[in-house]
């Protein structure tokens, strides 16, 4: 049985982000996997170490302050869950607070959790689009594409990007980087939602979630006939020729 967390579903929850939590689910099932669905919101209890994916949506600076507060003090039990090779996705204003700090236009710093060697600026204008981008998952190269919309510009320190910028802005809109990968901790821009548009990259974060508990399974494939044409609508809108 895998357990699915979607955290803060009321506070995180930008530009249907929770399609991702859906697909994840859903891919499972139809793989005969069982699975089931923990939406934890503020100041409810979890156990990090007990969850096989976990999820982390978009949200407005505001939310995003709100929620780093009760995450602090359960960092050292979600530390120990990623270094134990827990899968999380986090999306914008969730990948934000992964990092060191979020500075407003104001100039405010808000914490972050410190878990991604990264931090991010928010700029004047905002960064808004479709998006795709190269990434190496799997040891195969695929094309991610979704839509971004964040003023912040996020900046890399030690840790590894998810991808390589194609179309769009990705992480800042000068370094030609997009998200972070840290274990099997990913990071990124991409709304979209990302998993819907991407399913040989949500197969990819269900491998890793099965093979951490030791199950190493063939998914068997799926028609993602839907989701092709999703795809091929996207790609052709930026000129890109992909799968
Ligand atoms: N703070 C984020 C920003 O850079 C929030 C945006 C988001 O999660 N979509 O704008």
């Amino acid at each position: 049985m895998l357990t699915v967390c979607h955290l803060y579903p009321d506070l995180l929850n930008l530009y249907g982000d929770r399609g991702n939590v859906a697909v994840f689910l859903r891919r499972c099932q139809w793989r005969g996997i069982p699975v089931r669905l923990l939406e934890v919101r503020f100041g409810e209890s979890v156990d990090f170490t007990k969850v096989d994916f976990l999820f982390l949506g978009g949200g407005s600076d505001r939310e995003q302050q709100l929620v780093v507060t009760d995450l602090l003090p359960r960092l050292a039990n979600l530390r120990q869950a990623i270094e134990e090779g827990l899968v999380v996705l986090a999306i914008c204003g969730g990948y934000q607070l992964l990092g060191h700090y979020y500075q407003t236009v104001e100039g405010r710093k808000l914490p972050g959790l410190g878990i991604l060697d990264l931090y991010t600026e928010a700029g004047e204008d905002r960064l808004i689009g479709d998006v795709a981008v190269k990434v190496q998952v799997g040891g195969r190269s695929q094309i991610l594409c979704g839509f971004e919309n964040h003023s912040g510009r996020t900046f890399l320190g030690q840790v590894s990007p998810l991808g390589r910028v194609l179309r769009g802005f990705g992480n800042n809109g000068r370094d030609g980087t997009e998200g972070a990968r840290y274990k099997n901790v990913f990071g990124t821009y991409l709304h979209g939602p990302l998993l819907p548009k991407n399913p040989a990259f949500a197969d990819y974060l269900i491998n890793l979630a099965l093979a951490r508990r030791g199950l190493e399974i063939m998914l068997p494939p799926l028609p993602d006939v839907l989701e092709k044409k999703a795809r091929e609508v996207i790609l052709r809108r930026l000129r890109l020729r992909g799968s």
